[in-house]
């Protein structure tokens, strides 16, 4: 039976899984070889794991928990992008995507159940925080859509099967596993998942201990071993630790800035009423970029509120002199959503306005949408909470609905200033 109280083994590396063992009376050398099977064979039961014991199995199980995220539902869309469900140990769910291209195959992660900030296109911003996720269950999101997607099987990524269920038929993606086994990265086995995104549920920068300790496992060699370039952290202007990113980390940093003054922006990012544009610009052009990396600017286009011209010319303004990428969001409508899509001339003539000035643009092609998959439109469906936990309770009367500022001062009256 699963012990919640127990440190997960998807939180440890190589080091301090040898001291823990070390704790409860097992050789240090058996670290090594656990953490092999999971990462190298994607067998995470110690019970399956030949060169350990049966007796030695079950103590692993009394001191160290073992079990990973429990799938609810996988949903394959017909361009092949992949979103699953996952049930936490406490019963909530978070989402995870996977998203195949011709030369990479990219991981969006959650960060978070829910999210506070109310972004006013986002979909998952409209189901409030329930909690942060720990550690080990950001790290056992990659774990479980690798091997779902066969990274350690003998055939790995059941192409055929994929292409049935989903429909999907394009060249593309056998190009892209062509490609991965050609370059090998390194390591022997072709790597499904060869970039990971912190772009799921949740604001990564509000749960920063754990998103670092998953980035720190998730890079380390005797686990993943992802380089610091396959990692991006997205975040939507939580000024205070962008730094860390930097300083920490060392991964990739992309901004949800999605509207060029202050005005527009925080009309639908009412995280811009707590840091501005002017604060979270300033946080930026202090970000010491390493050599050949460059921000990327996330822009979601909103029919009529932040796609005109205008709006394009004041967004080159603002991110002049920084090495930039702009990734254009054509929005994502969901059930219920307040705005519409620009339409696809307007667009155009947004990344055009971009390209002119030599930055290097993109319009996202959006992925995933017939199974509510795409950028913004995740949110946990199964989810039954509608409550507000009490880890932020300042953040949630500061840029919470009014329903869930009810709540949580309902909750904790007197306790937030
Ligand atoms: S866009 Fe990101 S930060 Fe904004 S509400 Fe959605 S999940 Fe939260």
């Amino acid at each position: 039976m699963e012990n919640t109280t127990q440190t997960h083994i998807l939180s440890f590396t190589v080091n301090s899984l040898k001291q823990k063992l070390k704790d409860i009376g097992m050789p240090s050398f058996r670290a090594g070889q656990i953490l092999g099977w999971i990462y190298d064979k994607g067998i995470i039961n110690p019970s399956e794991m030949k060169n350990i014991s049966q007796k030695d199995a079950e103590k692993l199980k009394q001191h160290i928990n073992f079990e990973p995220l429990t799938m609810v539902t996988e949903q394959l869309a017909k361009d092949g992008t992949v979103k699953w469900l996952f049930k936490l140990h406490d019963g909530h769910d978070i989402e995870t995507v996977f998203i195949p291209e011709p030369n990479r195959g990219t991981l969006c992660v959650s960060s978070q159940v829910g999210c506070t900030l109310n972004c006013r296109f986002c979909h998952t911003g409209t189901q409030g925080l329930a909690r942060n996720l720990t550690a080990d269950e950001i790290v056992g999101q990659v774990w479980m859509a690798a091997k779902r997607l066969g990274q350690w099987s003998d055939q790995p990524f059941n192409l055929k099967l994929h292409v049935e269920k989903s429909g999907f038929d394009d060249q593309w993606m056998l190009d892209m596993l062509a490609n991965q086994k050609e370059k090998g990265e390194g390591v022997e086995r072709a790597r499904i998942i060869s970039n990971i995104v912190f772009m799921g549920m949740g604001e990564p920068l509000f749960n920063w201990p754990n998103v670092e300790k998953a980035n720190d496992t998730l890079m380390h060699d005797s686990t993943f071993g992802y380089g610091s370039r396959k990692i991006t952290i997205s975040t939507s202007g939580m000024v205070d630790n962008i730094g860390n990113i930097a300083s920490s980390l060392g991964v990739n940093l992309a901004i949800s800035i999605h509207a060029p003054d202050n005005e527009t922006r925080t009309k639908i990012m009412p995280i811009n009423k707590k840091w501005d544009i002017d604060e979270l610009m300033a946080a930026l052009r202090a970000f010491p970029l390493k050599e050949r990396r460059r921000i990327t600017w996330e822009y979601v286009m909103l029919k009529d509120v932040n796609d005109s011209v205008k709006h394009a010319k004041m967004l080159l303004k603002l991110i002049e002199g920084i090495p930039s990428f702009v990734n254009i969001i054509p929005f994502n409508e969901w059930p219920g959503s307040p705005f519409k899509r620009s339409d696809s001339a307007t667009i155009e003539t947004f990344k055009n306005t971009i390209a002119k000035a030599g930055i290097d643009v993109n319009v996202r092609r959006s992925r995933g949408s017939d199974i509510l998959a795409a950028c913004g439109q995740l949110r946990g469906e199964t989810s039954k909470f509608n409550s507000i936990s009490t880890e932020f309770p300042t953040v949630v009367m500061q840029y919470g609905t009014d329903s869930q500022k009810q709540k949580i001062s309902v909750q904790f009256t007197g306790d937030v200033a």
